[in-house]
């Protein structure tokens, strides 16, 4: 007799040796179960029981997910990766760059022209840092916060002594994630009601303000609690970096006879961890930062940066973490708001001023994020099994729609930098009182709406894939063929919505 809907035990539980759990627990603050529940769903054993074939065909077979449990570590495949992550002067000479770029767009914001076609900091912060960002979750999880310079002078200030190094509180464990979720919201709504992308000034303030909160968090608490609870962006791109093509994960057979847990706790002359993880307590991509440290900090050589099936930790995850579940439907609401406002409705809310599209817009961020919300609860109760006894309770509709939510982020950014790029060596001209008028060149709509096509079908099977893993394997004999099929419909209600606002405006413009 099938087991009845609610009553789902995880494959994977019985699957896996004991011994792949790893004996650093520590108590996961954003979802139900322990990190031990969460390793056993989502840690392999890296690379140990190499597969037979080329590492090419390997690659293959993993990034189309026809083997979701083999693992390569790239580490070994591409040395000078390695090189990079234990080479401290390489990993803080790219960051040195980000400063370099970023004190850039803050001082050009305050003191350069304000008018958008003289000043390039616009174009640097929202057509090359904002994407370059998105797609970095897709192929390195949350490198981008390994090499981000927002913590960097909390961290000199950290090493001179100059931090109260206080306990973290329980309401940041509980909460952040809330409070996260509340600024990201925020910055959606200034990007869009107060024009952050044509203002430079206002960029500049948007950077100071997480420079800010970076900076007075490292001050009062120790390592990067910023980033660890608070931080709205690396909130995103954690949730983000669960559909990698890479992990960074530790060698658990290696940790097994581990008594100085330097990936964690640092040495006498290192520091350790900045998020107090070490490469033996991350068990999914949404809280390591990729900064690499725990490579150079082992001796044992235990830590790995896997190429993995892009599915694998969505599917093993089943959407149960609080992040997922609340970032995902704001990400989506507010694309598809975005979409609204720039396509349809634009002239419409336009001729109204200023003050009715900050109402208009504010109404559809709400309308969009609750349409959302709805549709994961939906889902949920279709599915009819939305827990079980190890790891509490998940949302099955969210991993299907992760893959909808990067893709609508991806097209947002990249229309941006593709409309604005022929115009960046004139604005660079215009600014330092150059001529570069001439070195500009057309982009044509109808790329932009190929582009648009590819990503958005792309992610749209990548979600069926999803869901038919789910039905056909995950939750087998649990979910009935009506009810994958009425799973199926509620995705094309919410992908009417990204074709009718996002995609079709550009069609019409491209054909
Ligand atoms: S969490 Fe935020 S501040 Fe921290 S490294 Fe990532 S993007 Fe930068
Ligand atoms: S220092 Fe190395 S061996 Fe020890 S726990 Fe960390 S990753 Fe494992
Ligand atoms: S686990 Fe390793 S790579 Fe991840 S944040 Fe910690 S030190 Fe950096």
């Amino acid at each position: 007799m099938p087991p009845s809907a609610g009553s789902y035990t995880s494959p994977a539980t019985s699957a896996e040796p004991q011994d792949l759990v790893p004996f650093y627990t520590p108590k996961n603050e954003d979802g139900g179960a322990s990190r031990e529940a969460e390793a056993r769903q989502v840690s392999r054993p890296p690379d140990k029981d190499a597969k037979k074939g080329s590492v090419l065909t390997r690659a293959i077979r993993i990034v189309l997910d026809a083997d979701p449990d083999d693992r390569i570590n790239l580490l070994e495949v591409i040395p000078p990766l390695k090189k990079f992550f234990i080479n401290r002067k390489i990993h803080a000479a790219v960051r040195i760059i980000g400063e370099n770029i970023f004190s850039f767009i803050i001082i050009s914001g305050f003191l350069g022209p304000q008018d958008p076609s003289r000043n390039v900091a616009l174009f640097i912060a929202w057509g090359m840092w904002w994407p370059s960002v998105v797609l970095s979750w897709f192929l390195l999880g949350r490198f981008w916060c390994g090499i981000c310079p927002f913590p960097g002078i909390g961290r000199i200030l950290q090493s001179g002594g100059y931090s109260f190094d206080l306990r973290i509180p329980r309401f940041l464990h509980r909460y952040g994630i809330y409070l996260a979720g509340f600024l990201f919201a925020l910055i959606l709504w200034a990007e869009e009601t107060m024009g952050l992308k044509e203002s430079p000034i206002g960029t500049a303030y948007l950077m100071l303000a997480i420079l800010a909160g970076a900076l007075i968090c490292s001050i009062i608490f120790p390592g990067q609690a910023w980033c660890r609870y608070l931080c709205p962006m690396g909130r995103i791109i954690g949730v983000g970096s669960v559909m990698s093509f890479t992990e960074l994960r530790a060698d658990y057979h290696k940790c097994r006879t581990c008594t100085t847990f330097a990936c964690r706790k640092g040495t006498e002359d290192t520091d350790g961890c900045p998020v107090y993880l070490g490469a033996v307590g991350v068990h999914n991509n949404q809280e390591c930062l990729v900064c690499g440290k725990c490579i150079s900090l082992c001796d044992k050589d235990s830590p790995v940066f896997n190429l993995r099936s892009p599915y694998v930790e969505l599917i093993k995850h089943k959407g149960r973490s609080i992040t997922c579940t609340y970032i995902i439907p704001l990400l989506m609401g507010s694309q598809l708001a975005r979409y609204a406002q720039d396509g349809v409705l634009a002239h419409w809310i336009a001729s109204y001023g200023p003050d009715f599209h900050m109402l208009i817009f504010t109404i559809l961020l709400g309308t969009g994020f609750l349409f959302i919300l709805a549709v994961v609860h939906m889902g949920g109760m279709i599915f009819g099994v939305t827990g079980d006894a190890m790891l509490g309770r998940f949302s099955p509709m969210v991993p299907v729609l992760v893959p909808i939510s990067f893709a609508g982020e991806l097209i947002i950014r990249l229309r941006y930098t593709l409309t604005h790029l022929p115009d960046f060596m004139p604005t660079l001209g215009r600014q330092f009182g150059m001529d570069l008028s001439s070195m500009t060149f057309p982009i044509s709509y109808k790329f932009l709406a190929f582009l648009d096509i590819s990503i958005f079908t792309s992610a749209t099977l990548a979600g069926l894939h999803i869901l038919f893993v789910f039905t056909e394997k995950e939750f087998k004999g649990l979910v009935t063929h009506g009810r994958y099929l009425l799973v199926i419909f509620l995705m094309i209600v919410v992908l009417e919505f990204y074709i009718v606002l996002g995609i079709a405006p550009i069609l019409s413009k491209g054909f």
